[in-house]
């Protein structure tokens, strides 16, 4: 079956049940202004759909303050603090896992938190650089003013920590182990409605919204195209509903 009817057919099922499904949409690892950021904040804008940019504190440009000021459909989360690898050799890449103490993460954290809440609409929600981090961080957060955090996959715990809500993404549209572009809508849609699935059936949280994970600075010609459509499509389904950064993890 086409992708974009199955889609169709599970918002449907969302409808037919009175309550519609929730989706929220993440984009990764944002710095500075540019033609691809233009053109992400475009599609947000044209759909009128809410898009949380996940941002590197360290390396924040001076004109993304501005930029961002410009188009109201956009949040901010904090995507760690340098998005630095410090996993040694041969394992998987991590900023915030069990390599460095504590204290060192935190100071990074909290200043990394200190810039990101000078970006307009930033909430305090922390992004792990390559979806992951130490599960011992978590109830770390609050002391460097973060009370959220943001992976890949259904979550555990709608509160792993006390203090620190979660809430993650569920869908990536880029092929990162092959050729680094899009993967192709039958995947991307079916990494969405098989979330949705098991929301319904009781297989994962039911009050996780359904997560799309973008990197506007990797994306060809069939990411911006899919982008634009699955945005589209869901805003226009009676059946859907996107929520803003704000929604899908303070509800
Ligand atoms: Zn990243």
């Amino acid at each position: 079956m086409n992708a974009w009817t199955t889609l169709n057919d599970e918002l449907g099922r969302w409808a037919d049940a009175g309550a519609p499904a929730t989706l929220w949409w993440r984009d990764d690892d944002a710095t500075h202004p540019s033609s691809a950021l233009d053109r992400l904040l475009a599609i947000a804008e044209r759909a009128s759909v809410p898009v949380a940019l996940a941002v590197i504190p360290r390396d924040i440009d001076a004109g993304l303050n501005t930029r961002l000021q410009a188009c109201a459909q956009s949040w901010v989360l904090q995507h760690g603090w340098s998005h630095a690898n410090h996993a040694p050799e041969g394992e998987r890449d991590e900023e915030f896992g069990p390599h460095r103490p504590v204290a060192t993460m935190l100071a990074e954290l909290a200043e990394g938190w200190r810039r990101t809440a000078a970006l307009p609409r930033s909430l305090p929600v922390l992004v792990a650089p390559w979806n992951r981090m130490d599960a011992g961080m978590l109830g770390e957060l609050p002391k460097a003013g973060l009370g959220a955090v943001s992976t890949l996959g259904p979550r555990a715990s709608a509160e792993p920590a006390p203090g620190v809500r979660q809430t993650n993404v569920h869908a990536d549209i880029i092929d990162w182990s092959g050729h680094r572009g899009f993967v192709g809508e039958a995947a991307v849609v079916g990494q969405i409605v098989g979330h949705l699935r098991q929301r319904r059936a009781g297989a994962v949280d039911a009050g996780e919204p359904t997560g799309l994970m973008t990197h506007h600075l990797f994306h060809d010609e069939g990411c911006w195209w899919f982008v634009e459509e699955l945005v589209r499509r869901v805003r226009a389904h009676a059946g859907a509903r996107w929520l803003s950064a704000r929604d899908a993890f303070w509800p």
